[in-house]
């Protein structure tokens, strides 16, 4: 008879699926900058490359008040940023909670809601004579809103809604111009602000990343999903020359590259799991990209994988596996802590196993896990580099002996151990040496200080 196999065994069966070679990366950004070329030129393209109606890099010498608006996925952020050139800011901030109930009601009334945080945020910290930036009556703050869903804008103040993501369900926005909306809301609420900029999360990383660092070319976002934006010169950007904007400028552009690869699924390696990933989603079909790379998915991928060697009978025989069958149940921040578990014994994957899932495991076992973690975030890591170097490549970043920085941000970024030694390693697989002078580093806060220095720089411009 068959002789038991051991969780070696089975390792290096998924070793084989989920491990990228050199080779395949440089195909894989080959398509990736196909992809990135087409969406310049037409629009509706899979990757749609957004343009953002931001114009080249800041001078780092902006300077002055500004309040920023970052309507995100589960908080309402207000803060009031004083950009203060060379390089430098202070911010102050608020939180308020999103309810279920605000994301899917009636979007005047969300906006109704943010135009009352932000009036409360100005009475407590700005009326007040001996506060530090003392608003006079009838004076006006410039105002950022990160409003972070995909917008068609035309110009920097302006943005019509393509559709909602990220859980929001709000009717009567997706099609309308949210900054007039917006607008309606700060007058209703006598709020003393001008709505100056609508901008995404990524191209205010990349302008914040760059007045702090005027080396940063790039910016990445690795959270619930995954996106980048770069700057690109406006003689590239085909789809809007009938707007005849002076073609020797350069407009920021949001890649929105989740997209990469969606609908044909032509380039990008996915196994059984990420099919099934993809299959039982709420859009299949879509973001093929960051469903192999992003926070949301990949604890889900692992957890296909435990529920495969489930149904054959190799783990947790004898059992009760209900807990660890729930879709979504296993977060991607378990994957960080089975990497990072520093003792022999591997006693942080125990925990992980017996406190959330009432299961049990040999030493071998959690090995195993561990193996399959790093097996995932490497694969996320990797591809992620095939992202960056097929900007980079386009863009011709290393033909300059200039390092390249990505500023990158989001909790994968920040929390996975090795996730940014993954990335560069990745990189010098694709270039080769040269590629060591692409450097990613943590990023500055973009929906906060970017807003306010994209919205420093819409003043200059008028
Ligand atoms: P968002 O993208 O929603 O603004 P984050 O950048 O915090 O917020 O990303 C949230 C995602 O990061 C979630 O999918 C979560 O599973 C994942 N995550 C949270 N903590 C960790 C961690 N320690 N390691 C890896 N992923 C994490």
């Amino acid at each position: 008879h068959a002789t038991k196999r051991t969780m070696a065994d089975h390792l290096r069966k998924y070793e084989t699926i989920f491990t990228l070679t050199p080779q395949r990366m440089r195909m894989i950004t080959e398509a990736f900058k196909e992809a990135l070329e087409l969406g310049l030129q037409k629009p509706g393209q899979i990757v749609p490359m957004i343009p953002t109606f931001v114009f080249g890099w800041p001078t780092g010498q902006e300077k002055g008040e500004y309040l920023a608006l970052d309507l995100g996925g589960t908080n309402l952020r207000v803060c009031l940023v004083s950009v203060q050139g060379d390089g430098k800011f202070e911010i102050a901030q608020s939180k308020y909670r999103l309810t279920e109930e605000q994301k899917q009601e009636d979007g005047q009334k969300l906006f109704d809601f943010c135009a009352e945080c932000l009036k409360t945020f100005i009475d407590q910290n700005l009326t007040e004579s001996d506060s530090p930036l003392h608003l006079k009556p009838g004076e006006k703050l410039p105002l950022g809103f990160t409003f972070s869903y995909p917008c068609a804008q035309d110009r920097i103040d302006h943005g019509v809604l393509i559709r909602w993501t990220k859980g929001f369900g709000a009717p009567n926005m997706e099609g309308h111009d949210v900054a007039e909306i917006f607008r309606k809301s700060l007058e209703k609420y006598d709020v003393p602000v001008v709505l100056s900029a609508l901008i995404n999360d990524t191209t205010g990383t990349l302008i914040a990343s760059h007045y702090v660092n005027p080396k940063t070319k790039i910016a990445v976002i690795f959270g619930t999903g995954c996106n980048a934006a770069y700057m690109e010169h406006v003689s590239n950007i085909e789809k809007i020359k009938s707007l005849n904007i002076d073609s020797s400028t350069d407009m920021a552009i949001n890649c929105e590259w989740g997209a990469f690869d969606s609908f044909e699924h032509e380039h990008l390696p996915r196994t059984k799991y990420d099919i099934t990933v993809d299959e039982d989603s709420n859009k299949p079909k879509e973001q093929a990209f960051e469903k192999l790379i992003s926070g949301r998915y990949l604890g889900e991928i692992l957890r296909l994988v435990l529920c495969e060697l489930i149904d054959e009978a190799v783990l947790f025989l004898g059992q009760n596996t209900y807990k660890i069958e729930v879709p979504y149940a296993f977060d991607t921040a378990f994957l960080s802590l089975m990497e990072s578990d520093p003792t022999d014994e591997l006693l942080m994957i125990i925990g992980i196993f017996s406190h959330f899932f009432a299961l049990e495991t040999t030493l071998a076992e959690r090995q195993f896990f561990r193996a399959l973690a790093k097996l995932i975030g490497r694969r996320a890591a990797r591809l992620s580099a095939c992202g960056i170097a097929a900007i980079v490549d386009k863009m011709g970043y290393l033909e300059t002996e200039e390092p390249c920085l990505v500023g990158a941000d989001g909790s994968l970024y920040n929390k996975y151990p090795g996730f940014a030694d993954r990335i560069h390693e990745g990189l010098v697989d694709i270039f080769g040496e040269k590629g060591r002078r692409i450097v990613t580093h943590h990023a500055e806060d973009g929906s906060g200080v970017g807003s306010a220095i994209i919205a420093a720089m819409t003043k200059a411009r008028r």
